[in-house]
C-alpha cells in the first residue's frame, strides 16, 4: 500500500511513501506520519489518501512511523486545505503548515528542549533509547531534532522525540512564544484497595492517636465516594481535602509517611469542561432584535449565508448569543470568528456568563501547547461547543459544525497577507460551513462593499437593524478643520480646541473617552533640520519611527531598530528633530493636558504580553483609566458604557490611501470608531480632526448613512471595473537584486498580456518597494466577475511554468494575492 503525504513545504505536489505492512491497517486519510524527505531531513506529514499506484522512475521510501492511533485531521479539513490552496494559488503544504499547531508537526529543524516541570509518572518506563534521549536532553538547553539525532547516533531519534513530546518530557521550543505550563493538580489517593477492609482497619489503627489524622482520613473517605457500592472511589484534590478536613499540610505529610496516602500529580486539560448545559442567562431580545432573529432563521431555512447589517450598538452580539444557544441545543458546534484578539477578551467575559465551559477560545496569544490542547479536544469530542477565535480558528477539526458567525465581516484583518496561504478567513469559513452543511451569519455595521452587493442581489439574505438597543442614539459627529484651527492658533499641539474642551468636560463629568490614531510609536517623522537627512531602514524602503519609551528608531515593516543618533550622521550637526504624532506621543500629550486623569494606551507595543489586551480593556471597563488611546485595536467591536467622547486625531492618513479600497477603508474605520461612543443612555460625540473637510466620506460618517455611502461607492467600482464587478489577483515578484526583480516582472507581465491583454496592469513598484532586503514588483490582473477563475488560475500557473526557467525569474520568488483587501 502507498500513501500520498502532505508535507509542510511550499511544493505543489504531495509525496508518495510506502506504508509498511504492519501499519497498513492503521494508516488512513488524516493520519500523522513521520517521513524522510531529502537526504537527512524528516518531517511530520499528513496522509491525504492511500492507493496502490507505484510511481515509476524513483525509489519510494517507507513511512518511518505512524504517530497517533487515529487521524489528527478530519477529512473535511483536508478538503478545505485543498480548496484554499487552489483558490489562493499556493501549495497545500503551505496551508497545512499554517493550519496545524507547531507542536503537532515537529520536523528535523524544530527546536526541542527539556521540560523542567516534568516528573516521571509511575506508569512510564522508558525504553533504553528513550532514557538515553531524556538523559541527554536534561543537560542541554535547546537543540534541533537533527542535532539530537547526530549527537546520539540513533537512527529513529525522530520517532523517540515524538513520543517524548507526546508525554511531555520534551517540548517544542518556539523561543518567542510564551511557555505553556501544563496545568497540574495534586491529588491524594489511599494506598489501599476499595474491597480491602483489613488494610483500611489497620489504617484507622495507625491514626487512632491523632484526632487530626483521623479526621483527614474520614474526610478523604467521604470525598472520594469510598462507601459507594457501585462506583470506584475517585482521587481527591489535595487542596480540597485540606480545606474540608480543616487540617494542615503537615498532617497530610504524616499520613503519607505512614503509607496511608500517596500524592499524584495529574495534568488536567485546561479546557476540560464538566459539560454543564448552557445556562438560561440570555437577555431577552428587544422587539426589533427578535424580528431580526426570526428573519435570520428564515434566511437559514433557505440555506443562505445571511448578512446582519446592524448599526453599532444595535445588539448584534445579543442576537449571536441567542443563535448560538439554539445551535448548542441542536447539539451542533459553533465557530464565532472575530477579527482581533482584543475582541475575544471582552466577548469572553460576556459569553462565559452565558455558556460557561462550553466556550473555548483560540488565538495566537496562546502558546502552541495550548493550541494543541484545543485541537485534540475537538478531535476527541462531538459535543456541542463554541469556538471563539481569530482567523486561524477556521482550521480547527470541527466535527459537527452547525453555525458559523463572522463578526465585523468587513475587517481586512481576516485576510492573511504574509506568508502564504494568503486567505480570507471570512471566505474560507463560508466554504468550511458549506462542507459541514452549517449556517453562516455575517455581521457588521459597515459591511464590505462586496458582501453588501451580494446581499442586495439576492446571493445572501439581508437582515437590517437600524436603531441602537433601547433607543440609544448614534453619536453626533463633528468634523474639525485642522487647517482653520492652526490658522487661528486655536489648537494646542495636535488637539483642536473643540475636542480639547469636550474631552475636559466629559472627564470632569466622570465619563471616559477613546482617542484613535492609526500610528504607533512616538513620532513617525525624524529629520535633520539642517540637511534633510532622515533615518531609513537598512532592510526596507521606509523611514524609521521614533519610539521614545525605548529611545530607539524602529522599522514597522521588519522590526529592525537602532538608537536615535545624537548628531546627524550626514552633516554632523546637533539638529535632528522629530515630527508627527504616534499613539505614544498622543498619550504623553493627553497626560500633560489632563493632569490627574489616567491615560492608557493600547497598540502593538503595549500588548506584546499574553494578558496585556485583557488588562488594558478590563481596567478601562472598571473605569480605572479615563482615556484609552490606541490604534485600530480600540476602534472595533468594544463595548464600554461610559464612553461619551471619541476623538480621531488625524483622519487624513485614512483618507489618502492610493488604492481602490481607500474610501471603503476610511468609512469603515471612522464609522466603527465613532460607534464606540454613547452606547448607553447619554449621547456621545465624535470629533474627527482633518484638513480635508470636504471629503465626501466624512459626510456619510457624519450622517451615519451606510447605504448612501454604499451607493456612491458601488458606482465608482462599476465605472472603474473594480470588485465586485471584477476579481483581482495581485502578482508579486521579489528578488534581492533590484534590477532582477524589475526584469523578471517585465517578462512575466509581457507573457501575461499575451493571454489576458488589457486585464494586466503594471508591473509597478508597490507603495513600499523593498521589505526585509527583498525588492518588490507587482502586477495586477483584473478579470471580469463572471469568468471562470479556475481557468484563469490554470492559465496563470501554466504561463509561469513556461518562463520559470528564465534566470531572472528563477532567482525571484513569485507569489499571488487573490482578492486583496
Ligand atoms: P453591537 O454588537 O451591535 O455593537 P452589542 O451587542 O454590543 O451591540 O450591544 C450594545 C449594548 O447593548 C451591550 O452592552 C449589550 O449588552 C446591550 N444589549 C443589547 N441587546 C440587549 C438585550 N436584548 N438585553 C440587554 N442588553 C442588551
Ligand atoms: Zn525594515
Ligand atoms: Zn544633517
Amino acid at each position: 500500500m502507498l500513501a500520498e503525504v502532505i508535507l509542510p513545504l511550499p511544493l505543489y505536489s504531495t509525496f508518495t511513501y510506502v506504508v509498511p505492512e504492519e501499519l497498513e491497517e492503521h494508516v488512513q486519510p488524516g493520519s500523522r506520519v513521520l517521513v524522510q524527505f531529502g537526504k537527512k531531513k524528516y518531517y511530520t506529514g499528513i496522509v491525504e489518501y492511500t492507493h496502490s499506484n507505484l510511481p515509476q522512475g524513483y525509489e519510494v521510501k517507507p513511512i518511518m512511523a505512524l504517530l497517533d492511533a487515529s487521524p489528527v485531521v478530519r477529512y473535511p479539513q483536508i478538503k478545505m486545505w485543498r480548496w484554499i490552496a487552489e483558490y489562493y494559488l499556493c501549495s497545500v503544504g503551505e496551508v497545512y503548515k499554517a493550519a496545524v499547531p507547531t507542536g503537532l508537526k515537529p520536523e528535523s529543524e524544530s527546536y526541542i528542549s527539556f521540560n523542567k516541570d516534568w516528573e516521571l509518572p509511575d506508569d512510564f518506563s522508558p525504553t533504553d533509547h528513550e532514557a538515553m534521549v531524556i538523559h541527554f536532553m536534561e543537560e542541554k538547553k535547546r537543540l534541533k531534532i537533527s542535532e539530537i539525532e547526530s549527537a546520539l547516533k540513533i537512527k529513529a531519534a525522530a520517532k523517540i522525540v515524538n513520543r517524548l513530546l507526546e508525554i511531555g518530557v520534551l517540548e517544542i521550543d518556539e523561543k518567542l512564544v510564551e511557555k505553556y505550563k501544563p496545568k497540574k493538580v495534586v491529588y491524594v489517593e489511599l494506598c489501599c484497595h476499595q474491597k480491602d477492609n483489613d488494610t483500611l482497619h489497620s489504617f484507622f489503627d495507625l491514626v487512632n492517636r491523632s484526632r487530626q489524622q483521623e479526621k483527614t482520613l474520614i474526610a478523604w473517605l467521604d470525598l472520594s465516594g469510598w462507601m459507594s457500592p457501585t462506583k470506584a472511589p475517585e482521587p481527591v484534590e489535595r487542596e480540597k481535602l485540606l480545606s474540608v478536613a480543616g487540617t494542615s499540610p503537615a498532617v497530610l505529610r504524616a499520613l503519607i509517611d505512614k503509607g496511608i496516602f500517596r500524592q499524584v500529580k495529574r495534568v488536567v486539560n485546561r479546557f476540560n469542561t464538566n459539560d454543564a448545559p448552557a445556562s438560561p442567562l440570555l437577555s431577552p431580545l428587544s422587539g426589533p432584535q427578535q424580528d431580526a432573529f426570526n428573519a435570520i432563521k428564515e434566511g437559514f431555512r433557505n440555506s443562505k449565508v445571511t448578512l446582519l447589517h446592524g448599526v453599532t450598538g444595535s445588539g448584534k452580539t445579543e442576537i449571536y448569543s441567542h443563535l448560538m444557544n439554539a445551535a448548542l441545543a441542536d447539539q451542533r458546534q459553533v465557530l464565532y470568528l472575530v477579527p482581533e484578539i482584543s475582541l475575544t477578551t471582552q466577548l469572553t467575559d460576556r459569553l462565559r456568563k452565558i455558556f460557561g465551559d462550553r466556550l473555548l477560545i483560540y488565538h495566537s496569544k496562546f502558546s502552541d501547547n495550548e493550541r494543541v490542547d484545543i485541537w485534540k479536544r475537538l478531535l476527541t469530542t462531538t459535543q456541542p461547543l463554541i469556538i471563539l477565535g481569530v482567523r486561524s480558528s477556521v482550521f480547527l477539526p470541527f466535527s459537527n459544525l452547525g453555525l458559523v458567525i463572522i463578526d465585523e465581516e468587513h475587517e481586512s484583518s481576516y485576510k492573511q497577507y504574509d506568508p502564504a496561504p494568503r486567505y480570507n478567513a471570512r471566505d474560507a469559513a463560508i466554504v468550511l460551513a458549506s462542507m459541514h452543511g452549517s449556517n453562516v451569519l455575517l455581521g457588521s455595521a459597515t459591511p464590505s462593499i462586496e458582501t453588501y452587493y451580494k446581499a442586495l442581489t439576492g446571493k445572501y439574505a439581508l437582515v437590517s437593524l437600524t436603531r441602537r438597543f433601547k433607543g440609544a442614539e448614534l453619536p453626533e459627529v463633528k468634523i474639525i478643520d485642522m487647517r482653520d484651527q492652526r490658522k487661528r492658533k486655536l489648537n494646542k499641539g495636535i488637539l483642536s480646541d473643540p475636542f480639547r474642551k469636550a474631552l475636559r468636560h466629559t472627564l470632569e463629568e466622570g465619563q471616559q473617552a477613546i482617542v484613535f490614531q492609526n500610528r504607533r510609536g512616538f513620532a513617525p517623522v525624524v529629520v535633520c533640520t539642517q540637511c534633510g537627512w532622515t533615518p531609513k531602514c537598512v532592510n526596507c524602503d521606509v523611514s524609521m519611527v521614533y519610539h521614545k519609551n525605548t529611545d530607539i528608531l524602529k522599522c514597522h515593516y521588519c522590526g529592525y531598530s537602532k538608537p536615535l543618533p545624537k548628531l546627524c550622521p550626514a552633516c554632523g550637526q546637533n539638529s535632528i528633530e522629530t515630527f508627527g504624532y504616534g499613539t505614544e506621543r498622543i498619550a504623553e500629550e493627553l497626560h500633560k493636558e489632563y493632569d490627574g486623569f489616567r491615560v492608557a494606551r493600547m497598540d502593538l507595543d503595549t500588548t506584546r504580553n499574553k494578558d496585556a489586551h485583557q488588562e488594558i480593556i478590563e481596567e478601562f471597563a472598571r473605569h480605572e483609566t479615563d482615556i484609552l488611546v490606541g490604534t485600530q485595536m480600540v476602534s472595533k467591536g468594544l463595548d464600554f458604557g461610559n464612553v461619551n467622547v471619541v476623538g480621531v486625531i488625524n483622519a487624513d492618513t485614512l483618507l489618502n490611501f492610493p488604492d481602490f479600497r481607500s474610501n471603503e477603508r476610511a468609512y469603515n474605520m471612522l464609522e466603527q470608531v465613532a460607534g464606540r461612543a454613547g452606547r448607553r443612555e447619554k449621547n456621545g460625540t465624535v470629533f474627527i480632526q482633518t484638513t480635508q473637510i470636504s471629503n465626501p466620506v466624512l459626510d456619510y460618517v457624519k450622517n451615519h448613512n451606510y447605504v448612501k455611502f454604499y451607493e456612491s461607492e458601488i458606482e465608482e467600482r462599476r465605472n472603474f471595473a473594480y470588485p465586485p464587478f471584477t476579481k483581482i489577483i495581485n502578482i508579486y515578484i521579489k528578488n534581492k537584486d533590484a534590477a532582477s526583480a524589475d526584469i523578471a516582472a517585465v517578462i512575466f507581465a509581457k507573457k501575461l498580456r499575451e493571454v489576458f491583454g488589457e486585464r494586466v496592469l503594471g508591473p509597478e513598484k508597490p507603495f513600499v518597494s523593498r521589505v526585509a532586503l527583498w525588492y518588490l514588483q507587482s502586477i495586477m490582473l483584473k478579470v471580469e466577475a463572471g469568468a471562470s477563475m479556475k481557468k484563469v488560475k490554470d492559465i496563470l500557473r501554466k504561463l509561469y511554468a513556461d518562463i520559470a526557467g528564465e534566470p531572472h525569474l528563477k532567482s525571484s520568488i513569485i507569489y499571488y494575492d487573490v482578492d486583496p483587501v
